[in-house]
């Protein structure tokens, strides 16, 4: 087996656990080594410490999936999902609407798989995993008997794994429309065109409890996508909801969602900047019981933090003036780079400039489906913050 040295005194992290080998950590790497395919991952010392897949184009040279020697092939895929169905099983998740596998989460780095009933959506964003894409299709179709398979790796991150942009469908016909129903409410998900893979499972259960708490309620679903938060808090019995989002396709379907529910009535879009619709509607006068606020990640890469903190306290600063008196945030993060206590600093500093006195209700991250692994932070990005705001 090739095998990639890392330099004496950088190999604790992967001892203690974390997935990665960055490019600068590298001694030496056997000219045997192929990308896309697993080395041996020693140390200084020359003694074995993980198998990982191999990738000289990118700033993490290897991901490891395995502390055994044992190859990644069609056994260990297998094994690999079956371990993922079984976590998700044993939690109690719904496997019809699923993300069956979460790269890193599940030891598959690369591989995402969501399960929108009978469809399937894949991403397979590192060389590893795209070379093995005809039998990870192979395995999906034997195990789940889809519909349809369908590729969404058309993301910037496949740039910086020195992958093209890949997108279509890999099996089987797509369902015109796909329709799912998620805790009893109906979304229609546009897997071609859609954002990401054309629904945000990672925020199942914060939408849920959103749900719980909006009886009564007029709620803003700022950034709202395909209606997800506002079309659950009217199901939750809130009188009316306003979904905001930049993106007149989301905005489109967000208006289709709230029809097959049967609840266009009380459901109103408008498709505009947040910052925009902020601003205007406090003009207005405007006030809202639950605002709602899941902004696209502002910071990528841990440079960009100091920028995406000021747009974030803005963002919260903002949903809070609009907020009437003991009336509801939902705020949430998706830049892993912003840690959770500086997600709570941001929303605290929001709050004090807004004149509130807030109370946590929930702290939450993304929904179970998407594995956190401790010794390997990346994969806990999701913050999710519930308050109650009162008038200081
Ligand atoms: N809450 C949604 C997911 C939101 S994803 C759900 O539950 O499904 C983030 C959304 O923010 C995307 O739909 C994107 O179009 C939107 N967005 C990005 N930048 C924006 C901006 N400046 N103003 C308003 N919406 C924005």
């Amino acid at each position: 087996m090739p095998r990639l040295i890392i330099q004496r005194g950088k190999e604790h992290r992967v001892r203690a656990g974390h997935l990665w080998v960055y490019r600068n950590e590298v001694d030496r790497i056997s000219s045997t080594a192929r990308d896309g395919q697993p080395v041996d991952i020693l140390d200084s010392r020359r003694r074995f410490l993980a198998r990982g897949l191999l990738n000289r184009q990118s700033g993490i040279t290897a991901r490891i999936y395995t502390y055994q020697k044992e190859d990644m092939d069609e056994t260990l895929l297998a094994s690999r999902l079956e371990r993922a169905v079984d976590l998700r099983e044993s939690c109690g998740i719904d496997l019809n609407l699923v993300r069956l596998v979460s790269s890193e989460g599940d030891m598959l780095p690369g591989l995402v798989v969501d399960r929108y009933g009978n469809v399937m959506v894949v991403q397979f964003l590192t060389p590893g995993m795209d070379a093995r894409r005809d039998a990870l299709v192979s395995l999906m179709v034997e195990r789940f008997d889809p519909a349809a398979v369908f590729e969404r790796s058309n993301v910037p991150s496949r740039q910086a794994e020195g992958l093209s942009s890949a997108q279509g469908l890999l099996y089987g016909s797509l369902p015109d429309p796909v329709e799912v129903e998620e805790d009893g409410v109906r979304f229609r998900v546009d897997v071609g065109n859609g954002q990401k893979t054309g629904l945000f499972l990672d925020q199942r259960e914060n939408r849920m409890l959103t749900r719980n708490l909006a009886r009564g309620k007029k709620c803003l679903d700022m950034c709202c996508y395909t209606g997800g938060f506002g079309i659950h808090a009217l199901k939750g019995g809130a009188l009316e909801a306003t979904g905001v989002d930049i993106s007149g396709e989301a905005i489109s379907m967000a208006r289709v969602n709230a029809e097959i529910n049967g609840l266009s009535e009380h459901y109103r879009t408008v498709e505009a900047n947040a910052f925009d619709y902020f601003r205007q509607a406090e003009r207005r006068g405007e006030s809202y019981d639950l605002v709602c606020l899941d902004p696209p990640s502002f910071a990528r890469a841990k440079r960009s933090l100091p920028s995406a903190s000021s747009g974030y306290k803005e963002l919260n600063l903002r949903a809070l003036k609009l907020l009437s008196d003991g009336g509801i945030l939902v705020t949430c993060c998706c830049s892993y780079s912003a840690s959770p206590g500086l997600f709570l600093k941001i929303v605290t500093e929001a709050a004090a400039d807004a004149g509130r006195v807030l109370v946590l209700i929930n702290e939450g991250t993304q929904s179970l489906d998407h594995p956190v692994l401790p010794a390997h932070p990346e994969t806990r990005y999701l913050k999710c913050l519930i308050l109650r705001a009162w008038r200081r």
